[in-house]
C-alpha cells in the first residue's frame, strides 16, 4: 500500500436533489425527493432536509410520502444529471489520466498518476480546489475522502459529507475502522451484516479478534479472506480507468410485461444464477454487476456496482443485483431484465491510454430506446413532476403537479427569485415541454475559454485579453 494518501474518492451530495435545488429557486432550504412516483417507485435521492425525516435512497416511495408528506416530489431529470455528471469528471480529468467513475456522481481519482499531489499536504490542497472548481463549474458540492487506498478513501468521503473534505493520515486506519459497524466496509450488505450479527460480529474490530480463519468459516472462502483483510485496512486496488470490454450477461424478455415487484425480484435472482453459472462456465470472475431493466414505455436502464474484488459467487452476484433492483422503479411494468458481470480482465495500458483520451463509461445510464412513447403514454406522463416546461406568456417553469385535467406550473429559473405558480388545463397550447436550463450560466467559462486562446497567439489583444 502507497505511503502517501493520494487517492481521491469524490462523492456529490445529494446528487439529484441538488441539482434539482439548484434548477428551482422556490426549492432550496426544503425536503426534495427525487424517485419513481407511481405506487411501487423507490427514492433515488432525497435533499438533506428531507433526510432529516428519515428518507433515504432505496426507500419505498409510499414510506417517503408518509414521513415527509410535505416535501416536493420530483421525477428525475437524467439528461441534466449526466451533463453536470461529464462536467465533473472533466475536471477529475484535469488532475489525472487515472480516474475510475463509480456512477454519475462518485469516482476514485490516483493523484500520483500524473504528480497532482504526492503527500498529505499536496493531496489536502488538490482535494480543496477541485471542491472550489466543482462549486464554480456546477453550483453543486461534492464531499471529498483523501486517503492511501480506495477503500478508506471512500469511507473518508462518506465520513465528510455534506460539503467537506477528510484526509484519513496513513497509519491512522485501524484506529478508525475498529469501533465503526461491519457495514462500512464494502461489499457487506445487510445479508453478510445480520450473518456476522448472529455469530456475534458487529464492529470491525470484531472481525479482527475473530480471526481470518473463523471469518472464511462464517462467509466463505472467497468473502472471508476479503473482509479479514479490509478489517485490517489492507486494500491494495488500484485506481482503473475502466473500460466495460468484456462482460458476460443474461437477460430475458417477456410476452407480457410484469408488474408485480415479488415477480421482478425473483426473476432477477434467476437471472443472475444463469449469469454465474455462464461465467463459472468460461473461468471467469468480474468486479462489476450490471442489472438491466427496460420498462413497459421502452425506457431501458442499467445500473452497475463495482466490487472489491473479482466474484463468480453466485451469493455475491445475486446480494448485488437485488440491490441494485432496489434503486429502480418498476412501476407500470417491467419487459426486460438482464443480469451482466463486467470487469473481467486484466487492464492493460491500451485501455488506460483510450480512457485518458477522453472515453468514459458511467455507471448510470437512463435511456428511451423507442421514440414510441408520446402514443402509448397515460395522459399523466406529459407532465412529469419537477421536468421543465415553456409557456407562451409566462415563460420557463416547471411542473409541480398534475391529475384531473389540470397541470400545476411554477415560472422560475435556476438565476432567478422563487416563481409564481399557476394552473393550466393538461392540453393548454400555450403549455409545451421545454429543454433544461443551464445551472451556471455559459458566460464566465467561455470568456476564460477565449482569453486562453487571445493569449496563445501572439497578437496585439494579447494582453488585454489577458486583464480581463
Ligand atoms: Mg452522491
Amino acid at each position: 500500500m502507497r505511503t502517501a494518501p493520494t487517492i481521491l474518492h469524490l462523492d456529490m451530495d445529494a446528487f439529484y436533489a441538488s441539482v434539482e435545488q439548484a434548477s428551482k429557486p422556490s426549492l432550496r432550504g426544503k425536503a426534495v425527493i427525487v424517485g419513481g412516483l407511481g405506487p411501487r417507485g423507490v427514492v433515488a435521492t432525497a435533499s438533506y432536509e428531507a433526510r432529516v425525516f428519515g428518507v433515504h435512497s432505496a426507500m419505498p416511495m409510499a414510506q417517503a410520502r408518509r414521513l415527509a408528506p410535505n416535501a416536493a416530489y420530483l421525477v428525475p431529470r437524467f439528461e441534466v444529471y449526466r451533463a453536470i455528471s461529464e462536467q465533473v469528471m472533466g475536471l477529475l480529468r484535469a488532475l489525472s489520466p487515472l480516474v475510475e467513475p463509480l456512477s454519475l456522481d462518485e469516482a476514485f481519482v490516483d493523484l500520483e498518476a500524473e504528480g497532482a499531489a504526492w503527500d498529505a499536504e499536496s493531496a489536502r490542497l488538490t482535494g480543496t480546489k477541485l471542491r472550489s472548481d466543482i462549486r464554480a463549474v456546477t453550483g453543486l458540492t461534492g464531499s471529498v475522502g483523501l486517503a492511501a487506498s480506495k477503500m478508506l478513501a471512500k469511507i473518508a468521503s462518506e465520513e465528510a459529507k455534506p460539503d467537506g473534505l477528510l484526509l484519513i493520515e496513513p497509519g491512522t486506519e485501524r484506529a478508525l475502522l475498529g469501533p465503526k459497524s461491519v457495514r462500512i466496509l464494502p461489499g457487506v450488505g445487510p445479508a453478510t451484516g445480520d450473518h456476522l450479527r448472529r455469530a456475534g460480529i458487529t464492529t470491525v474490530e470484531e472481525i479482527v479478534e475473530a480471526g481470518e480463519d473463523e471469518l472464511v468459516r462464517l462467509v466463505g472462502k472467497a468473502h472471508g479472506h476479503g473482509l479479514y483483510a479490509m478489517a485490517l485496512a489492507h486494500d491494495d486496488r488500484s485506481v482503473v480507468a475502466e473500460r466495460d470490454t468484456k462482460s458476460v450477461s443474461v437477460e430475458d424478455t417477456y410476452d407480457v410485461d410484469i408488474h408485480d415487484r415479488v415477480r421482478v425480484r425473483t426473476e432477477v435472482q434467476r437471472l443472475a444464477d444463469r449469469c454465474v453459472r455462464r461465467l463459472r462456465g468460461a473461468r471467469l470472475s468480474g468486479r462489476t454487476i450490471v442489472l438491466k431493466v427496460r420498462r413497459y414505455d421502452f425506457s431501458t436502464l442499467t445500473r452497475s456496482e463495482t466490487l472489491r474484488g473479482p466474484t463468480d459467487d453466485p451469493a455475491v452476484v445475486r446480494e448485488t443485483a437485488a440491490r441494485l433492483l432496489e434503486a429502480v422503479d418498476t412501476t407500470g411494468g417491467v419487459r426486460l431484465l438482464g443480469v451482466g458481470v463486467s470487469g473481467l480482465a486484466d487492464y492493460t495500458q491500451e485501455d488506460l491510454f483510450a480512457q485518458a483520451a477522453g472515453e468514459t463509461h458511467l455507471d448510470d445510464e437512463d435511456t428511451l430506446e423507442e421514440p414510441a412513447r408520446e402514443a402509448a403514454a397515460p395522459a399523466e406522463r406529459r407532465w412529469p413532476a419537477g421536468h421543465d416546461v415553456c409557456h407562451t406568456e409566462f415563460g420557463h417553469g416547471w411542473v409541480q403537479g398534475s391529475g384531473l385535467g389540470r397541470v400545476t406550473v411554477r415560472f422560475e429559473t435556476p438565476d432567478s427569485a422563487p416563481g409564481r405558480v399557476r394552473t393550466f388545463r393538461t392540453d393548454d397550447p400555450a403549455l409545451q415541454p421545454a429543454d433544461p436550463l443551464p445551472l451556471i450560466p455559459a458566460g464566465p467559462e467561455q470568456s476564460e475559454v477565449t482569453a486562453v486562446g487571445r493569449k496563445a497567439s501572439p497578437g496585439s489583444q494579447g494582453t488585454v485579453a489577458a486583464k480581463e
